[in-house]
């Protein structure tokens, strides 16, 4: 059975390309970038190429870029590094409530650590207030980080907007950025951030490897002790296949995130109708329009996301009940609870996220194949009977 992948959010195949373009650097190009001698400079010359490439996706200087092991570690070095830095200014750090859990565990942390976090709500389709954000500062404030756009249900958050009121109260602004760079333009400077964290996992790169952009004269503490590398930003040798992995997979992106991101949000608005029309009691989660264009976050009633997926997988569907570091766990979604969905329709969601190898016929599979599924959960529903 030929099985379509529909979980582009989870994480990306590695382009081939990029695979093709790392496989040197595990072989005859293996040297320490902090090496002097050629093997070193070969291995340096390659990482510091790929910085340029990310760079220049994101409209930053070359040293504004700070690799790291993936998004994880970006979101915890810009919150923990600007809090740690600037606490003689304040405590106060402002967050939105449906963070990614490397925000939200990381402020938490902080928060243990005698830091004040005020967690601000969204309205129901996602989106964050940026009058909400102007109130919410204080004179002890000295981080806000807002995600660029929603894993789960897709929305694209006012970055720009906050962005300004950040920069006029003096306060240190981050996003992250895991889900948009390499799919929706990005430019740290029309969005006025400080701080941005990507992943090269979700733009067709490897795992394990990432990047915190960190806009010239802003004040973190270091993450990771240690060696020099990275200007003594974060110590480590730098995972050189990965970074260069990284570096061929935004070249590839930027030639052709434009038609890619105009494909894709016809095959999404293609799903997200047939998905409406052919099954009754079915809610669009996220906003219908300022959402990613390879996002289709979907409710449906009186049935389980997780018993949807099972019989979905069956027939070769993959895809995602929320995000998949979450989908371990039977909590329902902090993230649709706070769009205000009751945990039972939390429970019912579905996430499809399409693509570069997404087509017009994977899309008519699942059109043709959910029906069909929630039918027969239906059929065999407690939540259904107990509805009627
Ligand atoms: N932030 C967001 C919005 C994400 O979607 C993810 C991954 O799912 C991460 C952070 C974590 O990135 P990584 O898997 O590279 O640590």
């Amino acid at each position: 059975m030929k099985r379509i992948y529909l979980d582009y959010a989870a994480t990306t195949p590695t382009h081939p390309e990029a695979v093709k373009a790392m496989l040197p650097y595990f072989g005859d190009a293996f040297g320490n970038p902090s090496s002097i001698y050629s093997y070193g400079q070969e291995a340096k010359g390659a990482i510091e190429e790929a910085r340029e490439k990310v760079a220049a996706l994101i409209g930053a200087r070359d040293e504004e870029i700070v690799y790291t092991s993936g998004g994880t570690e970006a979101d915890n070095f810009a919150l923990k590094g600007a809090a740690f830095a600037n606490e003689s200014r304040g405590n106060h750090i402002i967050t939105s409530s449906i963070e990614h859990h490397a925000v939200i565990e990381t402020c938490k942390f902080l928060e243990r650590r005698g830091f004040s976090v005020t967690y601000l709500p969204v309205d129901e389709h996602g989106l964050i207030d940026s009058d909400d954000v102007r109130r919410a500062i204080t004179d002890k404030t000295i981080l806000i980080s807002v995600m660029h756009a929603n894993n789960e249900m897709g929305t694209i958050e006012p970055i720009a907007e906050i962005g300004k009121i950040a920069k006029e109260a003096g306060v240190y602004f981050h996003t992250d950025a895991v889900q948009t760079v390499g799919h929706i333009p990005v430019d740290v400077n029309e969005l006025g951030v400080d701080l941005l964290s990507m992943s090269a996992h979700k733009l067709y790169g490897p795992k394990g490897v990432g990047a915190l952009y960190i806009r010239k004269g802003t004040k973190l503490v270091a993450f990771m002790h240690g060696g020099e590398q990275e200007r003594r930003r974060r110590a480590s040798t730098e995972n050189v296949p990965g970074i260069v992995g990284f570096g061929k997979a935004v070249e590839l992106v930027r030639q052709e995130m434009g038609e890619e991101a105009e494909r894709l949000t016809h095959l999404r608005d293609q799903l997200v109708k047939g998905l409406l029309e052919r099954i009754d009691h079915t809610h669009l989660n996220g906003h219908p329009i300022m959402r990613l264009p390879n996002n289709v976050n979907v409710s449906v009633d009186y049935v389980e996301g997780e018993s949807m997926l099972l019989n979905l997988d069956l027939e070769g569907l993959c895809a995602s009940t929320g995000s998949a570091c979450s989908s371990s766990s039977l909590e329902p979604s902090h993230v649709l609870l706070a769009l205000g969905l009751s945990p039972e329709q939390a429970h019912g969601s579905l996430r499809f996220s399409l693509g570069k190898w997404t087509s017009e016929a994977e899309i008519g599979r699942v059109l043709e194949v959910l029906p069909r599924v929630v039918s027969k959960l239906r059929a065999m529903s407690p939540l259904l009977k107990s509805h009627k």
